[in-house]
This record gives structure tokens, sequence and C-alpha cells, in this order.
């Protein structure tokens, strides 16, 4: 399938976990090479699985088809297969989440999969022509000490980890539970972001905010149920890393024509719209730019507003290197034709 010009617009990717890019094609690989039996017939059968009812469904498929990464070979072959894909997908930068302790807890170490995920990310330019980060990831619905052991863990790796995020089952765990993990990334001179406000109602990003002091909010969704919650975005112009087919995947929108996003465009919200668990939920990021310009009816010029969104909240700013590919990446986004 090709994608169409309007689809292949030079984009960031912003929210991307790469767990969720583990195709089943390459989940069956990996199980046969790893000597791991799954429980599905094959790559059909586990397809089916795909079909979530709600967060917490996606999750627990998401963590049982994680057993089949053990090796720095393992990770390595997961992230350069999602960003020979994202290439193809118009994607020049990508800031990649993952999720350590989902590993450490199957006895996998930190070391490997950093290691892994870093061999292919040092040849992505050069490979696939996409520049990348990495963004470590707590699980915040295990215990905050576990995520500051975490942190303590990685202090080897900080030369390859831009910066932490938040993710997983979001009710009933807010972000107030990771201040202190938070505030000692903080003093590591780790950039911050955070999932908040998917499932979870404003108060959820209001913390984020106030309480972790985040840059960036991953997806922000429910934040138009509170006029003052945008008027603060707007104001400090708090990029919203958005992942529409993941919500309607998740049940969180019925369908993709009643997303949100033009509205939280035309409030004046730096919108980016991101695949989130490309994998699981049925589009990488030029699919999910085709769907909501089809679904949504978003005129070429608010396209291009969203790929120019993409880079201005890029983390392309920690060195001269950076801001020169921001330069270069912001001007073809100018000049591309539809
Ligand atoms: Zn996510």
């Amino acid at each position: 399938m090709s994608l169409a010009p309007l689809a292949r617009i030079p984009k960031a990717e912003l929210h991307l976990h790469i767990e969720g890019t583990l195709e089943p094609e390459l989940a069956f690989a990996l199980a046969a090479r790893n000597g791991i039996t799954l429980p599905y017939a094959d790559t059909e059968a586990l397809r089916k699985a795909y079909l979530f009812t709600d967060l917490q469904s996606f999750l627990d498929l998401y963590y049982e088809l994680m057993a089949v990464l053990l090796t720095e070979d393992d990770f390595e072959a997961l992230a350069d297969a999602y960003l020979a894909r994202a290439a193809e997908q118009g994607v020049r930068h990508a800031e990649i989440f993952f999720d350590p302790q989902a590993h450490t807890a199957r006895g996998v170490a930190l070391g490997t999969v950093v290691e892994g995920l870093s061999r292919a990310l040092a040849r992505s330019e050069e490979r696939h022509g996409v520049s990348t980060k990495l963004i470590l990831c707590f699980l915040r619905d295990l215990p905050a000490e576990s995520a500051m052991e975490t942190l303590e863990a990685a202090k080897p790796y900080l030369d390859r980890i831009v910066g932490v995020g938040l993710d997983s089952a979001e009710v009933g765990n807010p972000a107030s539970k990771f201040r202190e993990v938070y505030a000692a990334a903080d003093a590591l001179g780790l950039r911050k972001v955070a999932h908040a406000g998917e499932e979870g109602d404003p108060s959820y990003v209001w913390e984020a905010l106030d309480v972790l002091g985040v840059e960036r909010v991953d997806h922000g969704l429910r934040s138009m149920e509170d006029p003052e919650l945008v008027a603060r975005l707007v104001r400090d112009r708090v990029p919203l890393t958005l992942c529409p087919l993941s919500n309607v995947r998740l049940r969180t929108i019925e369908v993709l024509e009643d997303h949100p996003l033009p509205a939280m465009m035309d409030a004046g919200l730096l919108c980016t719209v991101n695949s989130d668990d490309p994998a699981y939920f049925g589009g990488y990021a030029g699919d999910t730019f085709h769907a909501v310009h089809e679904a949504l009816a978003l005129d070429p010029e608010r396209m291009r507003e969203l790929a120019r969104n993409s880079f201005e909240a890029a983390f392309l700013d920690g060195s001269e290197e950076d801001e020169a590919r921001r330069a270069r990446y912001l001007a073809d986004v100018e000049a591309w034709e539809f």
C-alpha cells in the first residue's frame, strides 16, 4: 500500500512505544528464535486478539507478547523494523518510548534493552533517514519505588536517554505518585513527559503539569473538558501528543469522525498526531495522518500545521546539530507539495 503525498509529509513521531511496534510476524519469528511457544496458532489468530475493549485488555496482550523479546538482537530487530516502516511513512525524527520495568520484571536486564535499541537507533539516520531520541517510561501501575529503582539502574545509560515518561494504566495512578522520581530525573538533566488525560479526567493533566513539571503531555485528550486547563496549555504552548487511532481502538472515542482534534486545534492547542502502538492500533504515523485527514476533513494546510507542530514539539533543541535538523525538517514541511 502506498501512501498519498499528504500522508507522507515530513513529520516527527513523539508518542510511540517501541514495544507497541511488535507485528505478529516479528513476534512469531522472535518466538521461534528464542524457543518460546506463543498461545496463538498463527499470525492470523494473533491479529484477531488485537480487538480490544479498553486500555486494560490491550495492556494484557501487550505484556504477554513481550515474552519474545529477550536479547539485544531482539530489541535491535524490533527498533530497526519500526524505523524502516516509519521512514516509509514520512517520519524524519522519532522520540521513542520504552518500558524497562516490563522487561526487568521478566529477568531481562535494562542494559540489554538499551544496548539493543541503541544499536538500531545509532545507525537510523544513515540507514533510514530518521533521527531519534530515546525516552524511558515508568509503568504508573507499579509502585513509585520501582520507578526510582529503574531510574537508578538507568544511570549508566543516560548518554542515550533524553527524558522520562509515564505510561500504562492511568486511572487510579495519578501523576502525583511519581513526584520524587520526576524531581530526581529533573536533577539528572532529563526531559519530562507523561501520559495524562487519556482515560483519566483533567485533574491528571493538571498534576502532570504542576506536580511533575512535564514539558509535553502525552494524549491530553480529556483536557477539553476543562476550559481553564485548555487556557493554561495554550498559554504555555504545551504540546499534546494525540493518538487518534489508539483512542478509537481502545474505545475512548467511538468513531474517528468524533475525535476532538479539529476543535483542539481551533482552541489554539499545540496538537501533534502520533501512532502510539501502531502494530496494535491499525496504523503507523503516515496512516494516522491519512485517517485523520479523511475522517475529520482537515484541509492540507491544517495537515501541514500538524507536521510543523511535531517538529516544534520535538526535543531538538539540545545541541547545534539538533537545531540544524529541526530547521531542515521545518523547511521541508513548508516546501512539501500535496
Ligand atoms: Zn502511549
